[in-house]
């Protein structure tokens, strides 16, 4: 399964060209990923990172550049964040089943 993650080239670009909540929003995740290494805090992979939410967000708000905290996100790849997601959500619903 080959899930999507984040141009870090284009986020290096847009953090630099783009205004206003945009440049916040990539500026954000890029500093994100710095501190984090460039790598998945669950499982070390540097391919198809992600941002995840370490507090939950859902709706709207989700690519809101205020629900990217610093301290409230983490690097993850794509399949630790969904795995998680996933967990998250059968959690929430009370289902007992989780992917590990
Ligand atoms: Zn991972």
């Amino acid at each position: 399964m080959k899930l999507p993650g984040i141009d870090i080239e284009k986020l290096k670009i847009s953090a630099v060209t783009k205004r206003g909540t945009e440049r916040k929003l990539a500026r954000r995740r890029l500093a994100i990923l710095e501190r984090d290494g460039f790598k998945c805090v669950t499982c070390g992979k540097s391919e198809n990172l992600t941002i995840s939410h370490t507090v939950p967000i859902y709706g709207k708000k989700r690519n809101h550049a205020s629900s990217f905290k610093f301290d409230e996100c983490i690097t993850q790849c794509s399949e630790c964040h969904l795995k998680e997601e996933y967990n998250r959500t059968n959690l929430r619903l009370g289902h007992v089943f989780r992917w590990t």
